[in-house]
């Protein structure tokens, strides 16, 4: 593509600039209660303002106007002002890469919300780590039913080129989970077929997925338990979509309690999708993709 041609398709989203990206969306229910707390103990907030319905948490602010999953529901043109013309400019890959917001008054039962969306920039071409591409950012800002704004939020995501697939890519059939300094321990566990889960040096609570504090003490105390592999399900999906090479669809993925006592997702090998249950004993089993990324997967318990 030359740079005038380039040049065209950019001037003319930056021409959209300070535009409504979408109509604007006034939430269904009010701010109430219920979703609260499902919201709270889905994220661990044991806030009691929020559980008594004194105030809402700002970080749902967002939460209220969501699209639905319906079509029929949704609002008109639900793709954002001017990403069909960096998707027609190749950029067709999206990832979010970050949000600011801002709250600038308390959120509270009652508060019907109304968002609107404005685009509000577009980067000049970037080199990634993901590849070449624009930073776009939507400015949204939610108000109540007098007007009043609660707080505004600026949403930023790169729209980049996916690149074409290497050698390197197409190397690991599975793609390789991302490795922190938290998790390090628990995935060269797997490399020795042994299944590591951080137990707190405190107060001996376990805790998985690993992160730098127990959250029952805050100690920073830990060693790393190596649990028999036991457990039963305690839930589980089917995965149709979206389907990552090297696994095989529907794919059986489950929330597994370990007898030890924690509990973590892994996938369920050998077990036929209408056949998974809550509560089937399972048994892990060390599945090697390629050598140093070893994958648990927990197969069902074989009787005797
Ligand atoms: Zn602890």
């Amino acid at each position: 593509m030359s740079n005038a041609a380039t040049n065209d398709w950019l001037t003319a989203v930056k021409a959209q600039i300070g535009r409504e990206a979408l109509p604007p969306q006034t939430a269904v229910d009010p701010v109430n209660l219920p979703m609260i707390r499902r919201w709270c103990e889905a994220m661990g907030d044991r806030n009691p303002l929020y559980a008594e319905g004194k105030l809402a948490p700002p970080a749902t602010l967002f939460m209220w106007t969501m699209s639905h999953f319906r079509p029929d529901l949704s609002r008109e043109g639900g793709s954002l002002l001017g990403l069909d013309l960096v998707d027609a400019a190749g950029f067709t890959s999206v990832v979010a890469t970050n949000v600011e917001e801002e709250y600038c008054r308390d959120l509270r039962c009652g508060d019907v919300i109304t968002q609107r969306v404005t685009l509000d920039g577009i980067s000049e071409e970037k080199k990634t780590g993901l590849g070449v591409g624009h930073f776009v950012t939507f400015r949204y800002e939610f108000t109540d039913q007098k007007g009043e704004v609660i707080g505004r939020t600026l949403f930023r995501v790169l729209k980049f080129r996916p690149p074409a697939k290497t050698a390197a890519a197409k190397k690991s059939p599975v793609p390789r989970p991302p490795v922190t300094r938290d998790s390090a321990f628990f995935w060269e566990g797997l490399n020795q077929r042994k299944l590591l889960v951080r137990q707190c040096g405190n107060c001996g609570r376990l805790h998985h997925p690993p992160g730098p504090m127990c959250p029952e003490c805050n100690s920073l105390e830990w060693r790393a338990l190596e649990c028999s592999g036991r457990g039963t399900i305690h839930s589980f999906v089917i995965v149709h979509q979206p389907q990552m090479p090297g696994l095989n669809y529907p794919l059986p993925v489950a929330l597994i309690d370990l007898e030890e006592g924690a509990r973590m997702v892994a996938n369920l090998g050998e077990i036929a999708p209408g056949k998974v249950r809550i509560g089937m004993p399972v048994d892990v089993d060390f599945v090697e993709i390629e050598k140093d990324f070893v994958l648990p997967v927990f197969r069902e318990r074989r009787a005797g």
